[in-house]
């Protein structure tokens, strides 16, 4: 290849990341727009908490450690998500939203998901005494409107994709039937069937997401996967409240008490909510139809690549 070939090809890579992010500040400037209608409160982000999401048991996550910081006596832990602060925003504040930047030290395998990130933001909601079935229909109309903002943005044209047309209602499913249909790896084989996102819920994983009551050993959670095999956009859930079950789940999983006391003193007037959060990255790159999530990153942070800035 030439010089000059080379320089061309650099440039109209640079063009195109100029068009990706174009949208993704049209993105964020939609999603600000659209929590702040529905009556949230935008609270700025923690990064250094004294408890955080253990991101785990959670089939989903191969977080390696979680980066652990001591500070004039105190040790803080970099936020892997803002899960636990929400719950105590939800109870002081009422409906709250949050862009988050997350640290997940996800291990080197996940290079070639094409979907996984050490460092992302994500829009991350809660609302007080919400059941699932109200987030759901919440995300379905932040999703809805979205695509209908975003239709006719010059960055599809430029980037040479379809505007995404999502149809919402979504089809649910439980996870059991998805692993009866396909297997461990439902994910990946269920999201390259479907042409619109869809709902995968109830996992067993942190000992926040609730239990049902009604049917023990299911939880009421749910996760949003898109399709075309773009896989995970969401994870959410109707939260643990009540101390009991948030101790006997922690000693359950066999989480580390230490890690947990500055959340267990403070939890003990929690209030029912149901909230979720959906990473930004992985949206930009299902409305770009990008190949790996890092290419929607100017700093590209993909697990056991090299990172140069
Ligand atoms: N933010 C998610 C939630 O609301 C948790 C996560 O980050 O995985 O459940
Ligand atoms: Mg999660």
């Amino acid at each position: 290849m030439s010089g000059a070939e080379a320089t061309a090809i650099g440039a109209s890579e640079r063009e195109r990341q100029r068009a990706r992010l174009g949208l993704l500040s049209d993105v964020l400037l939609e999603t600000t727009r659209f929590f702040h209608e529905e009556g949230f409160t935008q609270l700025l982000p923690v990064m250094l908490g004294r408890s955080t999401d253990p991101l785990g048991p959670d089939p989903g996550s191969s977080v390696l450690k979680t980066v652990e910081v001591d500070y004039l006596g105190q040790r803080f832990y970099l936020m892997n998500s803002m899960i636990l602060h929400k719950q105590f925003a939800v109870r002081d504040v009422g409906k709250v939203w949050i862009l988050s930047p997350n640290v997940r030290l996800e291990s080197a395998e996940r290079r070639g998901s094409g979907k996984h990130l050490f460092e992302f933001t994500q829009a991350d909601f809660e609302i007080p005494r919400a059941r699932g079935a109200d987030v759901q229909a919440l995300v379905e109309r932040y999703f809805a409107r979205l695509g209908s903002v975003l239709r006719d943005h010059p960055a599809f044209l430029e980037l040479e994709v379809e505007p995404p047309r999502f149809a919402p209602p979504w089809r649910a499913y439980t996870t059991h039937e998805l692993e009866a249909r396909y297997g461990a790896a439902w994910e990946e084989a269920a999201s390259h069937e479907a042409d619109q996102p869809f709902w995968a819920n109830c996992h067993r994983r942190e000992f926040y997401d609730r239990e049902d009551p009604d049917d023990p050993g299911h939880y009421l959670n749910y996760d949003l996967i898109y399709p075309f095999g773009y896989g995970e956009a969401l994870s959410g859930a109707e939260r643990e409240w009540d101390l009991a079950p948030i101790r006997a789940r922690l000693a359950r999983d066999g989480m580390p008490p230490a890690a947990f006391a500055a959340y267990l003193e403070r939890a003990t007037d929690l209030i029912p909510s149901a909230g979720a959060g959906f990473g930004i990255e992985r949206l930009l790159r299902f409305l770009v139809r990008a190949s790996h999530v890092g290419d929607v990153q100017l700093f590209r942070r993909v697990p056991g690549e090299p990172t140069v800035m």
